[in-house]
């Protein structure tokens, strides 16, 4: 597939693009380290200026770059909206704070000054997914930028309009020319932009092949990665807890961005005792969801991003049905329609050597597990090759410190949905990735932590 906006509500292609040649790469790099040469001069309190007008900016334009983000990758236009505002917080999260965290840390040694400075590497690239088209940019961008650094940003093929339109937001912001860059580029492209010197280190958001192959290639020329990947995210419902708070949060914890999100609840975990009733009230309200046009104000579900992530889900729901899982609901891709679109599905009942056991179900298909207690829950939760978030649902005190020690993620959201939020790190264990975005951590990633000592 080639750089293009293609409506996955309709198949329609909108526009195409053209990846940048070899030249058009160099010259965007080459501005990229005079940038950085002065930009790293800039005070703090200037960057986070520039970063404030960028989050005015997201406020101002939220409904137009919503319907861009719609019209590219499909996520219903009322959740584009609200990922515009989300990133204009991160903006100002991050110009309010980076001062703080950045601030030389004194230390206590033989010397008779002696601190940790930290000072900004220089080009950043970032390979980023399509799910969330501007928050995963933002959320990159705010810190690396804050810290001094300068951003590249190889989007993925199917987002090309977001990915120039955030460009322009930190154009139209004040940042100088070369601050952060677009390059329009495919996949293949990416190793030879990771090699150049100029690019001191890369973030990859997206798949475990995608992760490893950028890894491979930063691996080669000694160049730290942040890798935020793939997620199977247990959502365990033990019988003490409030049961129709757990059953409508499953919800939207599954239906998140029409069930692509790395976070969203893909395993849920019940037990016995509240199985059947748990059950009933998840295939009831997945029945009540409006599968539709995304750009229409009630849809709750629109199409998937594309026509290959609609056959990969389907793929996956058929072996199971095949191995004989069972269908409470949904299962087949609608094709009454144009556009990729699959019914909110819930399965249940999985033979062992489904994909049930460590496949990314990206989509809305829901898989329910019945356990019988806390300790066969924790180790369903902990038997997948990922690692990225948890939520679980318990009133008892003792269960609740047993789900935070236990689980083997990099979150664990207890009687609430997995989310990201700019105040808490983000990121996983295991095939999930490694390395941190947000908070407090998410800007130490990306710096050079000098030991400074001096007599
Ligand atoms: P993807 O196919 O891996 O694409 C992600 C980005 O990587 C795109 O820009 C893509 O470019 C690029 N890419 C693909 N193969 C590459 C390679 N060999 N070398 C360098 N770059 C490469 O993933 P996706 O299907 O868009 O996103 C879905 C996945 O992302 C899911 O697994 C989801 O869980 C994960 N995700 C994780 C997080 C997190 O924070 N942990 C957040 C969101 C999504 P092209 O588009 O040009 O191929």
């Amino acid at each position: 597939m080639g750089i293009a906006t293609i409506n996955p509500a309709t198949g329609e292609t909108v526009k195409t693009f053209e990846p940048l040649s070899g030249e058009a790469i160099e010259a965007k790099l080459a501005l990229a380290q005079q940038a950085f040469e002065q930009y790293r001069k800039t005070p703090m309190s200037q960057r986070a200026a520039w970063l404030k007008e960028a989050a005015e900016i997201l406020e101002r334009d939220k409904v137009s770059v919503g319907k861009v983000m719609t019209t590219e990758m499909g996520k219903t236009v009322q959740s584009a909206i609200a990922e515009a505002e989300k990133s204009a917080w991160v903006c100002r999260y991050y110009a309010d704070n980076a001062a703080e965290f950045l601030a030389d840390v004194p230390a206590s040694t033989d010397a008779t000054q002696s601190f940790v400075r930290y000072q900004p590497l220089g080009a950043i690239l970032a390979v980023m997914p399509w799910n969330f088209p501007f928050w995963q940019v933002f959320r990159f961008a705010a810190p690396a930028l804050m810290a001094g650094n300068v951003g590249l940003l190889k989007h993925a093929s199917n987002v090309p309009q977001c990915a120039l339109a955030i460009e322009d937001i930190f154009k139209q912001a004040g940042f100088p020319e070369g601050v952060f860059q677009t390059l329009l580029i495919g996949a293949n492209q990416v190793e030879a932009v990771v090699n150049d010197w100029r690019v001191k280190a890369a973030t990859l958001t997206g798949s475990e092949p995608a992760g490893a192959s950028l890894a491979a290639a930063a691996g080669k020329q000694i160049k730290k990665t942040v890798l935020e990947l793939g997620g199977s995210d247990p959502f365990i419902v033990l019988e003490s807890a409030d049961l129709e708070a757990a059953v409508s949060t499953a919800v939207t914890a599954r239906m998140l961005n029409n069930g692509q999100s790395c976070i969203a609840a893909k395993r849920f975990i019940v037990e016995d005792a509240i199985a059947d009733e748990f059950e009933r009230r998840l295939v009831e309200k997945f029945q009540a969801l409006k599968v539709g046009d995304p750009m229409d104000e009630n849809t709750d579900v629109g199409p998937l991003a594309t026509p290959g992530i609609l056959q990969d889900l389907d793929g996956l729901v058929q072996i199971c049905i095949e191995k004989g899982s069972k269908v409470l609901i949904g299962g087949k891709a609608l094709s009454d329609r144009p556009g990729n679109f699959y019914p909110p599905t819930i399965l249940s009942d999985f033979p062992a050597g489904t994909p049930a056991d460590k496949e990314e179900f990206f989509g809305p298909v829901a898989l329910l597990f019945r356990v019988p207690d806390i300790d066969a829950a924790i180790k369903r939760a902990n038997a997948i090759p990922f690692g990225l978030g948890a939520s679980a649902w318990t009133t008892d005190e003792e269960q609740i410190h047993r789900l935070v020690d236990e689980i083997e993620a990099g979150a664990v959201f207890i009687n609430g949905l997995v989310k990201s939020d700019p105040r808490l790190p983000f990121g996983g264990i295991k095939r999930s990735g490694y390395g941190r975005e947000l908070g407090i951590q998410g800007i130490h990633e990306f710096v050079n932590i000098k030991t400074v000592w001096i007599k």
